[in-house]
């Protein structure tokens, strides 16, 4: 039978091979949207659901179903498309998990400071990500100073 303190150990092993998974992606996803200047806020989020959708994290039915063991947002499928996906065909861990990975790797990068509905650019002049769309920062201190 098992020591049922090896089991809170084991979960706490995967649960943090997962949030590394969840945080890798939102460094990259965040390192790409600051290295391209040119993309917009449709080419962040179609970066982000590409990422997700070529993720092992999704990919792999092990680590699919790990996914939406560890994930905060393990019905961000049903939140996403209305109802839960057909299972006619197995069990399709792939897509609710897709769904679960992509909702907390855009939460990790809101808590980055990057808010995937409205991504603001890095300020030049007083180093805040406030810079939206039309080039204008919305920091008081620098109000309509561009970034680069
Ligand atoms: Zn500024």
């Amino acid at each position: 039978m098992a020591n049922s303190a090896s089991v809170d150990k084991a979960h706490q092993v995967l649960r943090q091979d997962y949030f590394d998974d969840v945080r890798g992606l939102a460094d990259d996803v965040l390192a790409w949207w600051d290295r391209d200047q040119d993309a917009d806020r449709d080419g962040l989020v179609e970066y982000l659901d590409e990422s997700v959708d070529g993720a092992g994290r999704v990919i792999y039915t092990g680590q699919a179903i790990e996914c939406l063991r560890y994930s905060e947002h393990d019905d961000a499928y049903l939140d996403e498309m209305g109802e839960l996906p057909s299972a006619k065909d197995g069990m399709p861990w792939s897509q609710l998990a897709y769904f679960a990975f992509r909702a907390d790797v855009i939460e990790h990068l809101e808590s980055l400071g990057l808010d995937v509905n409205d991504p603001k650019r890095v300020c030049s002049a007083c180093s805040e990500r406030s810079v939206d769309e039309s080039g204008d920062c919305e920091t008081l201190e620098c109000a309509g100073v561009a970034a680069e």
